[in-house]
């Protein structure tokens, strides 16, 4: 079944240039291969956070569409999952195509509704394009395995079967690379899928949708409805979703996790963090405080694997000075700024957070060795801009330190010795990221050891790795035992076959034996 909503006509055509036309604000499910408006009388705003102007509505996707949406999944998928997997694979090497040369168009959208600036844009951009690249060698990636005659005449071989329909859920603070960290993997498999983006800045996946389209993807095999809590519970609850995908905050992805496996469905939930960066005396000073302050500030501190704690063996007033100056220099505006080192966060409400928890470190004793809350920026005073903040003397009781601030905030502590920053780091209830700058091997190699995270950078700040290695995390970070993308990410969305096979002359009269069979 397929619903055709009133403004259908305007978004018929994967071809089109974008999926929004003419001056309607809605923004469209994708149902069957087609845009269709949804029916819905409730709307969240998409606002631009430099400028609080309304850039579109995205619409409470509402039951009936939903169901429309996991049944196009559902009807797409014996067609797909037995299209051969060098098509499958073709129509990825003609996306990445098609998203290299759409990367400006897909990158402004971004700026214009997460906000970030807009080389960060493109990174972030760059970074998904890189699993799509990926996803072109799934032939290999999904192979089985075979032991020929495991008995005499007997032989055995395992395939990777697609699941079904299978669902992404994203968060707001990469609206291009996290989607594609999922569907390109799944729907490569032979999956079908439905995602659900960000509330908060859904125009990136829809680019994404229509050039999928455009690069061959068949009507039904990749659907998108838009909605929060509610469309999030049904994926949960429904019959036919049979894994789930999920980016974002704890709160929301341990009851995903809990929902959805409650339903019989795997899940693999990426959640929050506090990553640690670890400075040891004998640093490079220049590279290591680059990477402090890109990691740090960087996309206004709104990344998964921002550095937002740092903890310097020995003595940290050197460091913090010289942090200071640096971080004083960057300059905040709206991304489209082209000298713009950071954007604003994402809402009014994250701002708000963003200066309660500098706050509470400021009464509970920290040191503000740079303060942002009161930036304003020229041209855009109504934007949610938070200048580069730095507390220092933060201990592990304090508010600021034990909740993810997400935003462009760098707390300072310290430590005696390396075992001492490892326990503190390690005492944390995050295990996204942690990174260690050093000039000592053996330092390294402890800290690799020793610490507890799912991504360890070594003398390199966001150590997000590439698409051929998985993006892990341990700890309250992750839950689920298959990460995203690589050799885990094929393996979440695949389920494995094993066959057992006997060709072979069978005498006549052999007798029948009830034993358990055996190949001794
Ligand atoms: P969020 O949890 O608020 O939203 C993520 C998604 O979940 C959205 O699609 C939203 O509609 C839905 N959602 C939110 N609350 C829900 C609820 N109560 N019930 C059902 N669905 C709900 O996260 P966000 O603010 O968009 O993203 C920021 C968070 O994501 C940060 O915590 C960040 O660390 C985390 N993140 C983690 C990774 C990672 O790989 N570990 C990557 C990016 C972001």
């Amino acid at each position: 079944p397929r619903i055709i909503g009133v403004a259908s006509s305007q978004f018929s055509t994967a071809t089109e240039s974008s999926w929004r036309h003419g001056n309607s604000l809605r923004v469209p499910n994708l149902i069957g291969g087609t845009f269709v408006d949804s029916h819905s009388p409730d709307h969240i705003d998409v606002i631009n956070p430099a400028t609080q102007e309304v850039v579109s509505q995205v619409p409470l996707t509402t039951r009936e569409e939903f169901n429309s949406a996991v049944s196009a999944a559902k009807e797409a998928f014996p067609s797909w999952r037995n299209t051969p997997i060098t098509t499958r694979q073709r129509i990825m090497f003609k996306l990445q195509d098609l998203i290299r040369k759409n990367m400006d168009k897909l990158a402004s959208n971004i700026t214009t509704e997460q906000g970030k600036t807009l080389k960060d844009a493109q990174g972030d951009v760059f970074r998904g394009l890189e699993v799509v690249e990926h996803a072109c060698g799934m032939a290999t990636l999904q192979m089985g395995e075979y032991v020929p005659n495991v008995s005499s005449g007997i032989d055995t071989y395992s395939v990777r079967e697609p699941l079904g329909v299978c669902a992404g859920i994203c968060p707001f603070n990469f609206p291009a690379m996290i989607p594609l960290w999922m569907f390109p993997v799944a729907v490569t498999c032979g999956n079908t899928f439905v995602l659900k983006p960000s509330e908060k800045d859904p125009g990136a996946s829809m680019i994404l949708a229509e050039l999928a389209m455009e690069a061959g993807l068949p009507n039904g095999v990749l659907n998108i409805v838009h909605g929060t809590n509610d469309t999030v519970n049904a994926i949960c609850d429904d019959e036919d979703i049979r894994a789930v995908s999920f980016v974002g905050s704890n709160t929301a992805g341990m009851h995903i996790y809990s929902r959805a496996a409650a339903s019989g469905k795997r899940v693999q939930s990426n959640m929050g963090a506090k990553n640690h960066g670890i400075v040891l005396p004998d640093a490079n000073v220049d590279a290591t405080l680059n990477a402090l302050i890109a990691a740090g500030f960087g996309a206004a501190g709104q990344r998964c694997m921002a550095l937002s704690t740092v903890v310097f063996v020995g003595d940290s007033k050197f460091w913090e000075e010289k942090l200071v100056e640096r971080a004083k220099a960057l300059k905040v505006s709206a991304g489209t700024d082209p000298e713009a080192d950071l954007g604003p966060v994402i809402s009014k409400q994250a701002k708000e957070r963003v200066c309660k928890l500098v706050q509470s470190g400021v009464e509970s004793g920290a040191r503000l060795l740079l303060d942002g809350r009161s930036i304003k920026v020229p041209g855009y005073e109504q934007g949610n801009f938070v200048g580069p903040t730095i507390l220092a003397d933060v201990t592990p009781d304090m508010e600021c330190y034990k909740e993810e601030i997400f935003g462009p905030v760098l707390i300072c502590m310290q430590a005696d010795s390396l075992d001492e920053a490892i326990k503190i780091v390690n005492r944390n209830k995050y295990g996204n990221g942690a990174a260690i700058f050093t000039s000592s091997g053996i330092a390294a190699r402890k800290f690799q050891t020793e610490i507890e995270a799912g991504q360890v950078g070594i003398n390199v700040p966001i150590p997000v790795p590439l698409p051929f290695f998985s993006f892990t995390g341990s700890k309250a970070s992750f839950a689920g035992d298959l990460n995203f993308y690589g050799k885990a990410g094929v393996q979440f969305f695949t389920q494995i076959k094993t066959v057992t096979q006997q060709w072979k002359d069978l005498p006549s009269g052999a007798g029948v034996s009830l034993a358990m069979p055996t190949s001794q």
